[in-house]
């Protein structure tokens, strides 16, 4: 970053060019807005950031980001208890929540296996979902971890872990294939081979 930016503003554009879309360049876009808009406006967007660690909590049932523990997902008595969609991250369970479809309970993973990045077996959150499976209330897993190669190896290993020690809890897995609206024809060799892999009877 320039050198003739003040000190004050640099720290902050260099703390927003860390954010994801965010380069040196619109870091300080955005700090240039934050400095015209109204004093008061600023200084609450100031307060949100720094309260946030103290007002969010992680859902001890899901792993899950709340204000409250359990959070308003988990608390909820009209859902389902015997089946977890099992998430990577927090905001993949936002989108799946907001279809409506799923009533279910959700557990976050805390990420994928990466061994490239260093994100081995210890960086998932394992230790929860066990400890949820061992309650024995579950009766199937639901693996929505996503279709790239990270996921897969993950979904393998999850599954594997689960079938060994919690038997009697199913294990599935989100169907993989052709997109809705898409053609056969443009599509690449990996989703034909898996849209073949999962087919299903025609009722
Ligand atoms: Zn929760």
């Amino acid at each position: 970053m320039h050198t003739r930016i003040p000190e004050p503003l640099k720290a902050l554009v260099d703390q927003l060019a860390r954010l994801p879309g965010l380069g040196p360049k619109s870091a300080l876009r955005a700090a240039m807005t934050l400095l015209k808009w109204p004093e008061a406006e600023t200084r609450r967007l100031g307060r949100s950031i720094h309260d946030l660690r103290d007002n969010l909590h992680l859902c001890s049932r899901c792993g899950g980001l709340a204000a409250t523990d359990p959070c308003p997902v988990c608390a909820d008595p009209e859902r389902t208890r015997d089946t977890i969609c099992l998430v990577a991250e927090w905001d993949s369970m936002l989108t799946l929540d907001e279809g409506g479809f799923y009533h279910g309970q959700y557990m976050i993973l805390g990420g994928l296996l990466a061994p490239l990045e260093h994100m081995g077996a210890e960086s998932l959150d394992l230790g929860r979902l066990t400890r949820r499976l061992a309650e024995g209330e579950v009766r199937e897993l639901i693996l929505a971890l996503g279709a790239t190669l990270e996921a897969e190896n993950t979904a393998t290993f999850v599954a594997r872990m689960v079938r060994e020690r919690f038997p009697g809890v199913a294990v599935s897995r989100l169907a993989q294939g052709i997109p809705l609206g898409a053609e056969v024809k443009y599509m690449d060799k990996e989703t034909l081979r898996q849209s073949l892999q999962y087919r299903q009877n025609l009722p």
